[in-house]
């Protein structure tokens, strides 16, 4: 389902008059010999997965296997039943969403990597409040997960997704991006707002580095889900409101790529360098028994 550009999908969208996840759905059923109902019975199962995933990481109780990490999620949910959240509702209902994926993922759960596992939860919460927001259907939020994976092609060919690869601007920043992409198609703006939406997801974050300490996908990744999911949804408001990334978002993924290739090896996910080593993360380290991970 590889697409040269974003610029090749925006194009072809506006061209057939409709949005970008129609343009996806159509070549993955060329490329992959099989019906439009089966494509999406499998896109509707991986929704299915982010929605348990979501529900699971707001119960009490969750903790990583290293101890680590944990109960964030709930600690943010419960605070929202007895206080103002400062930046408002629907925007951390989403964090708290965000942050309950990468907590069930560093407990071992089940979640969907979007694009990977440690930047696994800004799709579905991103995804889950505007649909929300906007009383979206199943079946919408079904094919922006299509529009997602369409631009997730795009950063995989033309730079990269994991952190290990060009760090965590091309896993956070990655599902920001596609995030944005996906949100503005969800809550009704064109292929071109998407696209603008992306760019500024995807900007912010460009040059983050990926340093788990003790190389566990726990510190800092868990937060930085949540802040990536607010970038996303701040992305999606500007591009809705007519605001345009002077950078396209084909420049910003080459980019991202040149920064991610000039980034040293200690900053990507080697646990060699960043918050992975700093003194405090080092004592962790040595106070986690990482034999039981092997
Ligand atoms: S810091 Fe590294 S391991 Fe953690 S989410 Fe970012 S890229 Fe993934």
């Amino acid at each position: 389902m590889a697409f040269a550009s974003v610029a090749e999908l925006v194009n072809k969208a506006l061209d057939g008059k409709t949005n970008i996840s129609t343009i996806v759905i159509e070549r993955e059923m060329e490329e992959s010999n099989r019906t439009r109902e089966e494509i999406l019975a499998q896109m509707d199962y991986n929704w299915e997965v982010m929605l348990a995933s979501m529900e699971r990481g707001l119960k009490e109780g969750l903790r990583s296997k290293s101890g680590l990490t944990g109960g964030d999620a709930f600690k943010l949910a419960q605070a929202g039943k007895v206080q103002k959240y400062v930046s408002g509702r629907p925007m951390m209902d989403a964090v708290a969403r965000a942050i309950a994926v990468a907590e069930v993922n560093s407990a071992m759960g089940k979640i969907v990597a979007a694009p990977t596992g440690g930047s696994c939860g800004i799709l579905p919460a991103v995804l889950y409040e505007i649909s929300t927001g906007y009383g979206a259907t199943r079946e919408q939020i079904v094919n922006a997960l299509f529009t997602a994976a369409g631009i997730g092609t795009v950063i995989g060919s033309k730079a990269f997704i994991s952190g290990a690869a060009g760090g965590c601007q091309a896993e956070v920043g990655s599902a920001s991006c596609m995030a944005a992409v996906a949100g503005v198609e969800l809550a009704g703006g064109d292929p071109e707002q998407a696209a603008h939406a992306g760019a500024m997801a995807l900007k912010n974050l460009l040059g983050l580095v990926c340093d788990p300490v003790a190389g566990l996908v726990e510190v800092p990744c868990i937060k930085r889900n949540a802040i990536g999911t607010a970038g996303a949804l701040i992305a999606v408001d500007m591009a809705l409101a007519g605001i345009k990334s002077v950078i396209p978002l084909d420049d910003t993924i080459s980019a991202m790529r040149e920064v991610g290739l000039s980034q040293p090896v200690s900053l990507k996910e080697t646990a060699g360098g960043g918050l992975a080593n700093t003194p405090c993360a080092r004592r962790l380290e040595e106070s986690l028994n990482l034999g039981d991970f092997n």
